[in-house]
């Protein structure tokens, strides 16, 4: 008997249950036990578990028996958070449907709206649900109403369910195969189309020591089979498919997989450049006019830090980690850079400051990887007297006040959704952010919607635990990059003893210049220590000092303690001491710490 299929994924805001949905219906469905289940089963990685929010997403193939028919049953489980709707976006390209889920007792946020937005772009069918009923703060007919009015739908269309106490989780899947359509392949689709050949979209990846690059896919057209001969279409690479399978939800094998389904191809390829998330895997040879899958839009960064190892070696460890992480989160970018206080590392380029934090903590313990993370920065627009544009994510790199005619930083639109009376906390927010308010309106009974435009710098720097800790929690935000804006932006260099201190210098805005120079300077008083001579911080702007620090000279005599006049022993001393100084800056030979850095950047 042929089994049927449905490929679904869970889409919500943060918080809203998605995990914790598919916890129940893996229950349901016995794809794992209940004696295995743990909490968010479907976040496997400790940081998820640790912190109660997915990062990545994760496919699992359940199977389900109604009326005698057999089904397959394709979940995506996909993060909430809006740094991470690139991943989102990649799975809504692999299933027909949705459950939009909503959780009784906020009702609907700002994630739920752009989800909603992107799955109706992706032309999927939506099955709305409102989760947590169980809860006595539940607002089951606020929630109803939201929903009915943004899907244009009657209240009879949604489901009430309890993702905790499993009440009402059946009939989501009695839904799921009553509305969401069964896949068809793009031959079924339009007959018209002559060509058979395989077609397998690679929605994720993930490197293997043993099976090599394992590609993630969902199959279109045409069934993979063990040992046959694949070719990555856009990177034009051929290899073996090695192993094929499903995601139950750990890998398991299998001797095809066919059209309509969502699983998994081991490549046997050892080298990670040719695995591009959003290729085409196809038959080698392809056929003579193969027309690949339309791909995915490529992610777009937001903010840019470097990464260095601590240790100053393991430069080439750190590479061979960096590619092998990348290969699980396809949004993430980086290349080879070399700073004047650090040696060299690794520019990158992350979705958000969540992303950034993600990822060096996954580097960190999927890799081992200590890491210097510097602080994160946007990409600005340099316009240059001479009628040039440069982009620069790093104030290193800022040409001469005199060859610059201005600066464009980008700017993003941000909504957010609060309850009314945050109002005032949340407008203060917005302009201490540089931000403009462009409207409030009404969103529900107790809620609003404020739309502002705000310089991304301001959001990178900490705007979403802002917001949290303004609304107690209660606001939500999603933002998208509307273009660059002139700013009244300035290099602040930091100068020791009148030589610059590279890598300190930033791109501030002129108003903020004065308070940020002296608290760095405070900072890096603490943290020299006195050395022979005295040491002079400074900050300038141009050509002008805008503030000073003065670290008094000491002379640490090491030989103090020994008396007795064994010249040669005080020889060694004096060398030994002279050893233990680790960097030395500038012509003085002023001894920093290498700890500094690292401190300097946490400021
Ligand atoms: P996600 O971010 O959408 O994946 O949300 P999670 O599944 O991680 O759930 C967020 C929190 O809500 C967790 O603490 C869950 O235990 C809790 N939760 C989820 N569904 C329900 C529910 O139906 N009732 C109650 N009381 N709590 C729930
Ligand atoms: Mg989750």
């Amino acid at each position: 008997m042929k089994k049927l299929i449905r490929n679904f994924c869970i889409i919500a805001h943060i918080d809203h249950g998605k995990s914790t949905l598919a916890d129940r219906l893996l229950e349901i469905t016995d794809t794992i036990s209940q004696k295995q289940i743990k909490e968010q089963f479907l976040d496997q990685l400790d940081l998820e578990r640790e912190r109660g929010i997915t990062i990545k997403m994760q496919p699992v193939r359940m199977l389900w028996n109604q009326n005698g028919q057999e089904y397959i049953l394709n979940l995506i489980d996909t993060p909430g958070h809006v740094d991470f709707s690139y991943e989102v976006s990649r799975s809504l390209k692999a299933v027909e449907g949705a459950i939009l889920l909503v959780d009784a007792t906020q009702g609907v946020q700002a994630q739920t709206l752009s989800n909603i937005k992107l799955a109706q772009e992706a032309g999927l069918t939506i099955i709305p649900v409102i989760n947590k009923i169980d809860m006595p703060s539940a607002d089951i007919k606020l929630a109803s109403e939201q929903i009915q009015e943004i899907l244009k739908i009657n209240n009879q269309e949604i489901l009430h369910i309890s993702a905790k106490t499993g009440e009402g989780v059946k009939e989501i899947i009695q839904k799921i195969i009553q509305d969401i359509p069964a896949p068809k392949s793009f031959s079924e689709i339009s007959p018209a189309l002559k060509s058979k050949q395989i077609k397998a979209l690679i929605f994720d990846s993930l490197y293997d020591s043993y099976k090599g690059v394992i590609a993630y896919v969902r199959v279109f057209e045409g069934e993979i089979t063990q040992s046959q001969k694949i070719r990555l279409y856009r990177a034009q690479k051929d290899s073996e498919a090695v192993e094929v399978g499903y995601f139950s939800p750990q890998f398991q094998k299998s001797s095809k997989i066919g059209v309509g389904e969502i699983g998994y191809v081991a490549t046997n390829l050892k080298t990670l450049e040719n695995i591009k998330i959003g290729d085409t895997i196809t038959l080698s040879p392809s056929e003579k006019n193969f027309s690949p899958i339309s791909g995915y839009r490529e992610p777009q960064p937001m903010v840019f830090a470097s990464f260095f190892p601590i240790k100053g070696e393991g430069i080439n460890a750190l590479k061979i980690s960096l590619e092998k992480f990348q290969l699980s989160d396809s949004a993430f970018q980086f290349e080879p850079e070399t700073s004047y206080s650090f040696g060299t590392g690794f520019r990158c380029s992350f979705l958000g400051l969540l992303h950034m934090e993600i990822v060096a903590e996954r580097l960190k313990r999927e890799f081992g990887q200590e890491l210097v993370v510097t602080s994160p920065s946007v990409s600005y627009n340099v316009i240059l007297k001479n009628g040039e544009t440069k982009e620069i994510q790093n104030a290193e790199n800022l040409p001469d006040p005199s060859q610059v005619e201005e600066i464009q930083e980008p700017w993003a639109e941000v909504e957010i959704i609060s309850p009314a009376e945050y109002l005032s906390q949340v407008m203060q927010l917005i302009n201490l952010s540089r931000g403009i308010v462009t409207s409030t309106e009404n969103f529900s009974e107790k809620n609003l919607k404020i739309k502002s435009e705000i310089p991304l710098s301001s959001i990178a720097q900490n705007f979403y635990d802002d917001l949290k800790n303004a609304s107690r929690g209660f606001a939500s935000m999603n933002y998208k990059i509307i273009g660059y804006r002139r700013g009244d932006l300035v290099k602040l260099e930091i100068l020791i003893n009148s030589e610059i201190f590279a890598g300190f210098s930033k791109i501030v805005t002129k108003e903020e210049a004065n308070k940020i120079a002296e608290k760095t300077l405070k900072k890096l008083k603490d943290l020299i220590p006195r050395q022979m001579i005295q040491i002079i911080l400074q900050a300038r702007i141009g050509g002008t000092i805008i503030a000073r620090e003065t670290i008094k000279a000491f002379r640490k005599d090491v030989t103090a303690k020994l008396y007795g006049g064994d010249r040669t022993r005080k020889d060694k001393l004096l060398k030994k001491q002279a050893k233990g100084k680790k960097k030395m800056f500038g012509r003085a030979n002023i001894d920093i710490p290498s700890d500094v850095y690292v401190k300097m950047v946490k400021m």
